[in-house]
């Protein structure tokens, strides 16, 4: 057996000399505002991760020429961490994410991070800035992981250097609206042969319009359907979508038009837990305008990890609106929310062992 004897990583942590923890109002937290105050950065050069650190929160310089500006090399992830009544933090598979963000790094030519540089990276960030974890009922952290080209080149060919970099945000307890969508059969957000599948920047940049667009009409996302004939339906926004029709659970199968979403994963879990029908495969817009025509849509609702479960009220197809039944106690919606909740929490039993502790 051969092995690869890789540099013994470690890293070094520059502490702020000041917190600006008390001057952060937990009561009213926007999203995505309000930054912590340490952030992780690791290099990559010379084919290896390198200058593992944990520094603080501030702003990068680099060139105007650097690539990712450019050509957009560039992927991320979202998790979060929280905190339990004990003071406890913990992480919600973690592993996940570090696995989808290598998937997404290999469909952009990027290099692979390595487990103890995304881990070890990850767990000092937020054992360090572990103040920062909301304890307030529903807050979190939102944890961004990323990585960019760093190449000063505007050549276009894969970059040789990158930054793997993490910083978090205290959240509040993300009460989301229920939504109103409307299936999108003009615009396309990933086709085949794509990078769909990736959490990869561009994905965003080129959903923007067609979103634009269904909330001028009055909504707020669109249904995304496949990039070839708009016939079936692949995911909401930028979450993954399930409807419940007649008794039976359905989201789309994945392939590389879909995101394979860690919540839509879970929740697929917890629904065969609770003994809930679910079905992972092909759905096509008739299939939904017909439920829809016949009131059979019992739920439908995006999931992911910002909101969890995103409720929707309405779909829009042609011209028409349908309105669903609320989000109530009752519904599967509901519970698999509160199930995912509790598990969080460790107010149930983490059958599936998907919480990891941090500090
Ligand atoms: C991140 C994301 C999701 C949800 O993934 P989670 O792991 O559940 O947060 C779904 N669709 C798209 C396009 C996404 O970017």
């Amino acid at each position: 057996m051969t092995e690869t004897v890789e540099e013994k990583l470690s890293i070094r942590t520059e502490k702020v000399e000041k917190s600006r923890l008390p001057e952060v109002d937990f009561e009213n937290l926007p999203f995505g505002r309000v930054f912590s105050d340490h952030m992780f950065v690791a290099d990559y050069k010379d084919n290896g991760w390198h200058d593992l650190r944990v520094v603080p929160y501030a702003n990068i310089s680099f060139s105007p020429a650097m690539s990712t500006l450019h050509y957009a090399q560039s992927i991320f992830e979202g998790m979060k961490a929280y905190k339990r009544a004990d003071g406890g933090v913990y992480l919600f598979r973690p592993d996940e994410n570090f696995n989808r963000m290598n998937i997404s790094a290999n469909r952009m030519c990027m290099p692979e991070i390595r487990e103890e540089v995304f881990m070890d990276g990850l767990k000092e960030l937020i054992k360090l800035d572990q103040g920062w974890v909301p304890g307030q009922e529903g807050s979190t952290l939102y944890i961004r992981p990323f990585m960019f080209a760093a190449d000063d080149f505007i050549g276009v060919r894969p970059s040789d250097t990158y930054k793997f970099m993490i910083f978090t945000c205290p959240v509040a307890s993300y009460y989301a609206e229920p939504v109103r969508v409307r299936i999108e059969t003009d615009y396309t957000r990933a086709a085949k042969g794509g990078v769909g599948y990736a959490k990869t920047a561009g994905n965003y940049a080129a959903s923007l319009y067609a979103a634009r667009n269904a909330q001028k009409d009055g909504y707020h996302q669109v249904i995304w359907t496949d990039g070839a004939e708009h016939k079936y339906i692949e995911e909401s926004g930028t979450m993954n979508l399930f409807f419940k029709i007649d008794g039976t659970l359905v989201t789309a199968a994945l392939g590389d038009s879909v995101l394979n979403g860690i919540t839509r994963k879970s929740i697929i879990q917890l629904a065969k837990d609770f003994g809930q029908p679910v079905e992972e495969r092909r759905i096509s817009v008739e299939e939904i305008d017909k439920a829809l025509k016949e009131g059979r849509v019992e739920e439908a609702f995006g999931a992911g990890t910002a909101a969890v479960v995103s409720s929707i009220k309405t779909v829009g197809h042609q011209g028409t609106d349908y309105d669903l039944p609320p989000m109530v106690e009752g519904t599967f919606a509901y519970k698999v929310k509160e199930t995912l909740h509790n598990i969080r929490m460790g107010k149930v039993e983490d059958k599936h062992q998907w919480m990891v502790k941090v500090n």
